[in-house]
């Protein structure tokens, strides 16, 4: 093709962009999905959990409290005890550890990023994952080896919530208080309650009128669909099932549906990028030749590789190095060198609509299975059944032309005017992200004089680091607003943790009993983001996506424009962090030593 031919395509595809975004755009943001609370409760309830067994409520004194038993809160009391401090209490509503492998077990759920460079500890565990990516409830096991290795089962209040926590001036301590009737006395409280826990609902008219069986992805219900992650789904064989959404986990549990014998009905708003997954089992002979230290330095090259640093070689080699080589949403060069990028995203993207051609027999379902947008607007999947599915005769793409359901009977979805009668409905609709952080909490953190944080946050976050918030002393964050982000997840947590234990560590070390952010210094760091993002031209990239979780549906506001994130590589933000905690004195907190009370 002439330069002038891929220009036109370039251009072309643009304009589709932009076409299939403002199809999309609605104003209730996201306010178009309802939480699971009220009416909706019933979709929260833990399919896992073991019989109640109630256990005497704790009256403590310690070190810290930590919200989560997922890997976000399992590298915090890692990396608490790397540095001796061993009070802490670590309060998990599953009853297990695990996070979002204990609630994600639908069928053919997996970690999308390489098992060596996602499943933590490795090294550390002796673990080898059976395949370069591994199924949930291997990830779901490896969690409890974590626990085990690292002793933090004595530590945990599982089947418990936090249901208050106020700071007390007068002990310079938290009290928290917990559903179970515990009363935690903590000098920190660490919030690491994930990024993706609370499940979101559609808030589609006449959802509560569906006479079949429904749930959510993040609740899966074997007793009904019979079978588990690792067997078939027999309780389906006959039964018509559809599934909203086509995200991430929709493209795992599809191919699984299909094989299930029940007629699978899949209600498409917008469809999902699917690259090539090219899985395998762990070559056991290379793994147990790997030398000490390689993971470390696996994860380091995998971040750089989806964040455009471009390392010499690229030890994962898969679809994610080759779709994120180029950080085409974070470009600042010359016009020339934007119309390069412009045409890789393109070019990236294009192969991907190809592939529907190849996989998919019949041309008009493969025309809707073609996504229109571009490379980093949402996550792309990656999976080698899930185009392929929709050529067995029991699948059954019902397209919306982008509107998506709104509309649901006493039998099923409407769509056009038709109704899907169905026997379960099932939800994968994904989680809530940009919601109001005190929502996602659970709780209403209560700071210094009695100041509640939402009311602090009223307009988004503020924050030093992503860390630290004023009037609200020893309270450290683990999210990712004004903080940072990874196409690895696990990778931006381990950063993230290890700083925020390190803090704490230095503060006992240094007899400081208080620490805080300087309000000025949080809007300091916000504009310093700021314009870190402005600098590259993902807002002008952002307007031509689609909307979805990753740009707050689409609409822009004060909460969702305090909500920037580091761009570009977290190891660059961690180096940031650990500048600041070389330095002899730790800028733009306010401390209040033991001495001076
Ligand atoms: P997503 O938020 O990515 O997807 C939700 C889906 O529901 C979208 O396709 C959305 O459409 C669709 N939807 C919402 N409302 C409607 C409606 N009214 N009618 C029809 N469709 C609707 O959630 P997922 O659970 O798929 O994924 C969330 C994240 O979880 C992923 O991005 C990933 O980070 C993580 N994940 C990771 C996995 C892993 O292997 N590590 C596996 C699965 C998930 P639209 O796109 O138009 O908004």
């Amino acid at each position: 093709m002439s330069d002038d031919l891929i220009g036109g395509a370039v251009d072309a595809a643009r304009e589709r962009y932009i076409a299939e975004r403002e199809k999309r755009l609605r104003t209730d943001g996201v306010e178009q999905y309802s939480i699971l609370e009220g009416d909706n409760a019933r979709f929260d309830h833990d399919p896992w959990a073991p019989p109640p067994d109630p256990r005497d409520a704790l009256v403590e004194e310690v070190d810290a409290v930590v919200l989560g038993g997922g890997f976000s809160g399992m590298h915090v009391a890692i990396e608490l005890k790397k540095h001796g401090v061993d009070s802490f209490r670590l309060i998990e509503k599953g009853s297990d550890f695990g996070g979002t492998w204990y609630w994600n077990r639908y069928p053919g759920c997996r970690c999308d990023v390489e098992s060596y460079v996602y499943m933590p500890y490795l090294e550390e565990t002796g673990y080898m994952p059976t395949e370069k990516y591994a199924r949930a409830p291997e990830i779901f096991e490896h969690c409890q080896r974590i626990g085990k290795h690292f002793d933090l089962y004595p530590h945990a209040l599982f089947q418990t919530e936090i249901q208050s926590a106020s700071w007390q001036q007068d002990q310079q301590r938290w009290l928290v208080r917990t559903t179970c009737g515990d009363q935690l006395s903590a000098r920190f409280l660490i919030t690491a309650g994930g990024l993706l826990h609370k499940a979101k609902l559609p808030a589609i008219k006449g959802i509560e009128t569906f006479q079949g069986k429904t749930f959510h992805t993040a609740r899966w219900d074997y007793s009904y669909t019979g079978g588990s992650p690792t067997e078939p789904m027999t309780g389906l064989n006959g039964k018509r099932v559809g599934i909203i959404g086509t995200g991430a986990t929709a493209v795992q549990a599809v191919p699984e549906l299909a094989r299930s014998g029940a007629e699978v009905f899949v209600f498409q708003r917008t469809p999902a990028a699917v690259g090539v997954r090219g899985n395998g089992p762990t070559d056991e002979a290379w793994f147990t030749a790997l030398p000490a230290g390689w993971q470390r330095k696996r994860i380091l090259n995998f971040t750089a590789a989806v964040s455009g640093d471009q390392p010499e070689d690229d030890q994962v080699g898969d679809g994610w190095t080759e779709t994120m080589w180029h950080n085409t949403a974070a470009a600042t060069g010359t016009p020339e060198e934007q119309a390069r990028l412009d045409q890789l995203d393109f070019e990236v993207m294009q192969k991907i609509r190809d592939r529907v051609d190849a996989e998919v027999h019949d041309p008009a379902t493969a025309d809707l299975l073609k996504p229109w947008w571009a490379k980093h607007c949402k996550r792309v999947a990656f999976h080698d059944e899930y185009l392929a599915a929709f050529n067995e005769p029991n699948v059954h793409l019902i397209d919306t032309d982008g509107m998506g359901v709104h509309e649901v009977g006493a039998g099923g979805p409407i769509v056009d005017g038709t109704e899907y009668d169905l026997d379960l409905l099932i939800f994968a609709s994904g989680f809530e992200v940009t919601t109001g952080y005190v929502r996602r909490l659970g709780f209403d953190p209560v700071g210094r004089d009695g100041t509640f944080l939402s009311e602090r946050w009223h307009d988004g976050a503020h924050t030093l680091h992503g860390v630290h918030t004023a009037e609200f002393p020893n309270l450290l964050l683990v999210a990712i607003a004004q903080a940072s982000a990874s196409t690895n997840f696990v990778h931006f947590i381990s950063e993230v943790t290890a700083h925020v234990a390190a803090v704490v560590a230095r503060c006992q070390a240094e007899g400081i009993a208080e620490i805080e952010a300087d309000p000025q210094a949080e809007e300091e760091w916000l504009h310093f983001l700021w314009a870190k993002g402005a600098a590259s031209s993902s807002a002008a990239y952002n307007k031509m996506c689609t909307p979805s979780y990753m740009n707050n549906e689409g609409q822009m506001s004060m909460v969702a424009a305090r909500g920037v994130v580091w761009p570009g590589n977290v190891g660059r933000y961690a180096d940031h962090l650990a500048a600041w905690r070389a330095a002899e004195e730790m800028a733009g907190v306010k401390t209040v030593r033991h001495s001076e009370t």
